[in-house]
């Protein structure tokens, strides 16, 4: 979007949001539910049409320096995104992502190969150091300061999900950038050394830095160790998978297993060739997806007759607004792996399987003018994962 666009833009949701608060404060006079203020209509999901959910996340450019990249997708890669945004990034060897935080996002990240060491700092001036391999998980919340490097001598590879899928523009703040633009004569009073110590310091973002491998040893902070009281570390897949069933397993983290991630829930779904995340939608939450591994078909039911299929491979991200029903299914000739990012800190679902079991046959019988016999051969309980074909 041009700026001239993006005034416009502003200035047409300016009129929006001022029209819709007017009707708002009506209704929800007449309502008495405050909620119902939450539920302003999305003018990107109003049309007659879904539009896409689906972005070729690796096959974009992103921003490189050296061999290390960051390659993102928030609203403006796919605008249905708008609860979450996520990154692919990779360092290489010798690699830093610059201290930094983001003002309107938590940041949670699942390591995919690689060795990656990150420093976390909280408004108590607790600070914690941590080493995650494959499989392991970070949280951090908003605006906590933090920086990740690449240990040892192969590159890293990791997913970032954060919850606000405008993130992006408005929310990374450099600690580079800042110094670089502040006066040396108040950086030399704010820190009580001369001046002339700032001499040479880069006037614009770093990003990615790049120096020495780190040592295998963490170093010890200059205040020395001064642990918060919760970890930002939670190793996934150390654990078992939460759920198996013969068409795949689930392996989940909500702020029930890993405090810290009150704003984030992070799944891995493997599907077994055939195998289907069943029909379900999330009552609390966005879904945001990145494919792993492998090729899958996403549906959505977006209501008033709305849907739409994405075909999605390794690589890609698809997202799926709260409430919206949808399914994932394995349509390649191997096991695919899926990871799955919620902005809340609270997994709720509900599958169709488990909606229909919980109703009276007369009533299923009613709902689809079909005698209540058809109904008692459904599943009795949650499907959740479906393997291929009919079942026995
Ligand atoms: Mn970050
Ligand atoms: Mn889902």
């Amino acid at each position: 979007m041009s700026d001239s666009n993006r005034r416009d833009f502003l200035a047409g949701a300016a009129l929006f949001a001022a029209a819709t608060t007017a009707m708002l404060a009506n209704r929800t006079t007449e309502a008495g539910d405050p909620s119902f203020m939450n539920n302003v209509p999305d003018p990107a999901l109003a049309g007659k049409e879904l539009p896409t959910f689906k972005f070729a996340l690796e096959k974009s450019e992103g921003k490189v320096i050296g061999k290390s990249f960051g390659k993102e997708a928030t609203v403006e890669q796919l605008p249905i995104s708008k609860g979450i945004a996520g990154v692919s990034m990779k360092l290489e060897p010798g690699a830093m992502r610059e201290l930094h935080w983001h003002a309107t996002a938590a940041e949670w990240a699942f390591v995919v190969e690689g060795r990656v060491r990150t420093t976390v700092i909280d408004p108590d001036g607790n600070a914690e150091t941590n080493d995650f391999g494959p499989g392991d998980v970070w949280l951090f919340p908003r605006g906590h300061g933090h920086m990740l490097e690449c240990l040892r001598h192969e590159p890293a590879h990791f997913i970032l999900i954060f919850d606000n899928g405008y993130f992006s523009e408005f929310g990374t703040f450099s600690i580079s950038d800042w110094i670089g633009h502040t006066p040396k004569p108040l950086l030399a009073k704010n820190f009580g050394i001369p001046e002339s110590a700032f001499d040479g310091f880069p006037k614009d973002e770093v990003y990615f830095a790049r120096g020495a491998v780190p040592p295998e040893k963490q170093s010890t902070p200059l205040q020395g160790r001064k642990l918060p009281a919760q970890t930002h570390k939670f190793e996934l897949l150390e654990q078992p998978p939460h759920k198996v069933f013969k068409g795949g397993r689930e392996w989940r983290v909500d702020s029930r297993r890993f405090p810290i991630s009150k704003t984030i829930t992070g799944v891995i779904l493997d599907l077994e060739p055939g195998g289907l995340r069943e029909l379900h939608w999330h009552p609390n939450a966005d879904e945001w997806q990145y494919v792993i591994e492998g090729n899958v078909s996403v549906t959505m039911f977006g209501s008033h007759g709305r849907y739409r299929t994405e075909t999605m491979e390794k690589g890609d991200v698809g997202y799926i607004p709260q409430g919206y029903g949808h399914s994932i299914e394995n349509i390649g000739n191997k096991q695919c792996r899926i990871l799955i990012g919620f902005n809340s800190g609270v997994y709720e679902a509900i599958d169709l399987s488990q909606w229909f079991a919980g109703n009276p046959v007369d009533v299923l019988a009613t709902n689809f003018s079909k005698p209540a016999s058809l109904f008692e051969r459904f599943p009795k309980q949650d499907v959740f994962i479906s393997p291929q074909g009919e079942p026995q």
